[in-house]
């Protein structure tokens, strides 16, 4: 867990360099370590159906008794035996044999197999077990296995994501010769439009701006406070619903927060016009306390905490707000410094208000 809170810390802190916009290489296989090992499981199995094809190429495989059925379609005087194997399409034959599996890959893919030719029944089939034997499960379990998966990573890289599976669609369904429709990647990539819908509705930004008094009755000032706040939450979008990428100050949501925040604080464009609208004074203030209230909603952080570690991410963050050393947040300011009112240890710590406005 704090491995993994740490690769995805590091990815959240490429993409604000602009490691995502930069190609696919930094975050290419970031991507596919927690979901592609899917894609090194192709390149074998490629390689494993070809021997065992050759192994069993004496014996009638699935794909010759579906040749052998079309066939016997049109053949018009087709035996007893023929138009019994006739009836019996793959599905049919695979559901009397799996009736457990059968009716979790009906729930799974929310497609009626019996309407499906032999051909994609069976393609679909195998696409789910090989994910299936990738995650070493069920195959009621494989998508909720996908989306523990795909939850690690944040709303803004889900369509990149997505582009980048359809690319490996081609190549799937070139590998094992199937239609690009019945790949495992097909599947994954409407899993992954599903959780993006879900993400997209269930944004903060977009809750947030339906509330509050209509536009034509704030003050300048809160009109901006107004702007400034949705500014912040449009950018940490659905990433505000998922713990891993928000807590603490040196979470990714806090340095993407910190990001917006001195974007403001430069814009002189912003600052003029607060100056012609009467809260040019108030204006550093404002941005500094609707910061403040999103990383203290969102990341359970003082931003004085988030501005240390995003100004100097290499040294420990000692502030006036939380322990160093146990991290309560029970502290009392006395004269000779700083005081823990659980662990009782005392500190010196910048009251940095300027620390704001320093950017190294
Ligand atoms: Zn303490």
């Amino acid at each position: 867990m704090k491995i993994a809170g740490y690769i995805f810390a590091m990815i959240g802190g490429l993409a604000l360099i602009g490691g995502l916009a930069a190609g696919h290489s930094v975050f290419g296989p970031l991507f596919w370590l927690a979901l592609g090992i899917v894609l090194i499981y192709f390149g074998k199995k490629k390689e494993e159906e070809k021997h065992s094809a050759k192994s069993e190429a004496t014996t009638p495989s699935d794909d010759n008794i579906h040749q052998n059925v079309n066939t016997q379609m049109v053949s018009a005087d087709a035996g007893k035996e023929e138009v019994k194997r006739e009836t019996t399409t793959y599905w049919e034959k695979y559901k009397s044999e799996n009736p457990a599996k059968a009716s979790q890959l009906q729930a799974l893919l929310g497609v009626d197999f019996s309407l499906l030719s032999d051909n994609d029944a069976q393609e679909k089939i195998n696409s789910v077990n090989r994910l299936c034997s990738q995650y070493s499960c069920e195959i009621k379990d494989v998508k909720k296995r996908c989306l523990q998966d795909l939850e690690q990573f944040p709303l803004s890289f889900l369509s990149k994501m997505i582009e980048m599976t359809e690319k490996e669609k081609e190549q799937e369904a070139f590998n094992f010769n199937i239609a690009q429709e019945n790949t495992v990647c097909a599947m994954i990539i409407g899993w992954m439009k599903e959780r993006k819908e879900i993400l997209e509705n269930s944004n903060v930004y977009n809750n947030h701006i339906e509330d509050g008094p209509a536009e034509d009755q704030l003050t300048p000032e809160e009109s901006f406070r107004k702007r400034y706040t949705n500014a912040l939450l449009k950018r940490i979008g659905g990433n505000a619903n998922n713990a891993l990428f928000c807590e603490g100050y040196d979470s990714p949501v806090a340095h993407e927060l910190m990001d917006v925040m001195y974007a403001f604080l430069k814009d002189t464009t912003e600052k003029e016009r607060a100056d012609s609208h009467g809260y040019g004074k108030r204006y550093t203030s404002v941005i500094i306390e609707e910061t403040e209230k999103v990383t203290k909603q969102y990341c359970h952080a003082a931003l004085q905490e988030c501005v240390e570690h995003f100004n100097f991410p290499n040294k420990k963050v000692v502030t006036s707000f939380r322990c160093p050393y146990c991290g309560s947040w029970k502290v009392w300011d006395e004269d000779y410094g700083f005081e823990c009112a659980e662990c009782g240890c005392t500190w010196h710590a910048p009251l940095g208000y300027n620390l704001y406005l320093e950017k190294h």
